[in-house]
């Protein structure tokens, strides 16, 4: 089975390579550069390229990669994405090149409109690879879908099984814990987490991937629902709300503005 591994790029975010014997994937390499570095370090192929949406920070890297390994680049069919090959939407699966590796493909706009994500698994059971819907502790802004497509996008994620570890692409897991702490201060499995996740920032670990259980018990925007998250939307907003797409776009909106 693929091992997956965090290559840091830019300020916060990670390019997630999976590598089985002597050939590696990438997942939205915003920048060829330390990817090169990793593959040329530990003696490895690039195979293939896999991409969730189309923002610079997820593609960028595509080209110069392409120039040096020409590779099958797998991405949203609604989104334009350099050198794309194969382009894939809701109900697709696909087996990397070079690592047999299976995929399944799910529609989860919102943060873009094409956006798409891809679940799996490896040796630990399954993963998905979500890009900048679902954050560790938060979620994608709205640049551009509505509340009702990110929460929908969001609760196709929070279905999956709870052991599922979840790849996001940027190391925001902190600042937006603190906000979750805002939102449901009582929050106990929340103020747990803030401290274990703390504690890996201080030695320099990511706090990515986290596992969908921990989001559900912890994360705000997949939590709009309860009652408790619900009634502290409906108060920050001063006015009866309908349903809990209703207060994910009152948190959301929240969130935007939270220092
Ligand atoms: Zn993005």
């Amino acid at each position: 089975m693929p091992a997956i591994i965090p290559i840091p790029a830019f300020s916060d975010n990670y390019i997630w390579l999976v590598r089985e014997g002597r050939h590696a994937a990438v997942v939205d390499p915003g920048d060829a550069a330390p990817v090169l570095a990793y593959l040329e370090s530990e003696g490895l192929t690039l195979s293939a390229i896999v991409t969730t949406h189309h923002h610079g920070d997820h593609v960028g890297g595509n080209a110069a990669l392409l120039a040096r390994f020409p590779v099958p680049v797998f991405g949203p069919a609604r989104e334009t994405i350099p050198g794309r090959t194969h382009a894939l939407a809701e109900g697709d699966e696909i087996t990397v090149p070079g690592l047999g590796w299976k995929l399944r493909v799910l529609d989860i706009p919102g943060h873009t409109a094409g956006h798409i994500g891809y679940v799996g698994s490896d040796a630990n059971g399954g993963v998905a690879f979500v890009g900048d819907t679902l954050f560790a502790g938060g979620c994608g802004r709205l640049f551009e879908g509505t509340p009702a497509q990110m929460a929908d996008s969001l609760g196709k994620l929070a279905a999956l099984p709870a052991g599922t570890r979840v790849y996001c692409a940027h190391e925001y897991t902190l600042a937006n814990l603190r906000f979750a702490l805002a939102v449901e201060p009582g929050n106990v499995a929340l103020q747990a987490r803030l401290r274990r996740d703390q504690d890996k920032r201080d030695r320099g670990l990511p706090t990515v991937p986290s596992t969908l259980a921990e989001e559900r018990a912890t994360n705000p925007f997949l939590r709009a629902g309860e009652p408790d998250v619900f009634a502290v939307a409906q108060a920050r907003a001063g006015r009866a709300l309908m349903d809990a797409v209703d207060a994910f776009a009152v948190i959301r909106e929240w969130k935007n503005g939270f220092r």
